[in-house]
């Protein structure tokens, strides 16, 4: 009897195990052929000014629709691209789509503040992209091709490339910043955190992770590491975006501690990018 639950419970196991490689198999396949037929498009969530109220930025991330299985999420696909050597040619489709709404945005006038400031694009980058290739300099080029100015695009990138301390890493940072595009450290507080990289770093936002807001207002220790994180960004010059913004109570909790930028389904989830604009059309300003 024993022998025979055994020979069930390794039964159990071992098509699961292969059925997770064989989705991973199968989607690697099926993302091969995606860009090409279409299934990949661009979405944009708003992030607000928490000071103002106004839409100043917008994330870019990216969306893929399978013909059979519906939407499939980046944070699946995403690691799957890195693996199968797909990443550079999704990343610099994202950032030329991406680089193209920033222009359109642009020269219709739509900007972030009274003042008129251009509405920023920001756009995620994979660390794989900057072990391999040159995509920050065909990035670079590209915004002077298109005619757009370096200010309307920010960087995501998050703590994990950092901690490789690669020097090619940095250097390829600064180049984007000395370019006059923006970055951003994304996911705040889930990797190693240190803040030695804070100081040597060329950052200019720091962006506070999703799973810190989400309990800032039932967890006082969470509200008291977002409280810090903020009073320590500002400090250090950086500016501050929550993400994962759901409930006014935590809109007005991050306000209160003085956090610049909030985005997040209390304001707006990502959207396609015609009603991105109409959504900025009736913005309240
Ligand atoms: P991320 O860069 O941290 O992006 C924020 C994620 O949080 C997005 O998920 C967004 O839809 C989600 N989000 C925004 N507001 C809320 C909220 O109020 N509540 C909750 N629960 N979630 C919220 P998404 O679009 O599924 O993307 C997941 C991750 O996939 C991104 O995390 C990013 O790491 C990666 N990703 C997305 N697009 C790209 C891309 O174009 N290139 C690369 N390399 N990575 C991407
Ligand atoms: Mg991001
Ligand atoms: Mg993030
Ligand atoms: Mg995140």
């Amino acid at each position: 009897h024993a022998k025979a639950l055994g020979k069930n419970r390794f039964c159990y196991f071992v098509p699961s195990i292969q059925a997770i490689f064989a989705e991973r198999l199968q989607l690697g396949h099926d993302l091969r052929s995606a860009m090409a037929q279409g299934q990949l498009d661009v979405y944009y969530q708003p992030i607000v000014d928490l000071a103002t109220g106004h839409i100043v930025k917008a994330e870019a991330l990216v969306r893929w629709h399978h013909p059979r299985r519906g939407w499939i999420s980046p944070a699946q696909f995403i690691p799957i691209a890195e693996d199968i050597g797909l990443i550079n040619g999704i990343g610099d489709w994202v950032f030329r789509r991406a680089a193209g709404m920033a222009k359109r945005l642009w020269e219709s006038g739509c900007s972030g503040t009274p003042a008129g400031a251009p509405l920023q694009i920001s756009i995620n980058k994979s660390p794989r992209q900057f072990f391999t290739g040159h995509a920050h300099e065909t990035w670079i080029d590209h915004l002077q091709e298109i005619g757009l100015p370096a200010e309307c695009i920010a960087i995501e990138i998050t703590e994990g490339l950092l901690l490789d301390e690669r020097p090619d890493v940095t250097s390829k940072l600064q180049q984007f910043r000395r370019a006059g595009v923006q970055v951003s450290l994304d996911d705040f507080g889930t990797g190693y955190s240190a803040m030695a990289y804070l100081k040597r770093l060329d950052i200019d936002y720091l962006k506070i992770d999703q799973s810190f807001v989400r309990d800032m207002t039932s967890t006082p220790s969470d509200r008291a590491i977002t409280e810090a994180i903020i009073a320590m960004s500002h400090k250090l010059g950086l500016r501050v975006v929550a993400e994962g913004v759901e409930t006014r109570e935590q809109r007005d909790l991050l306000s209160a501690a003085g956090c610049d930028f909030g985005q997040g389904y209390w304001f707006s989830r990502a959207l396609p990018e015609d009603e991105f604009f109409k959504l900025l059309q009736r913005w309240p300003d």
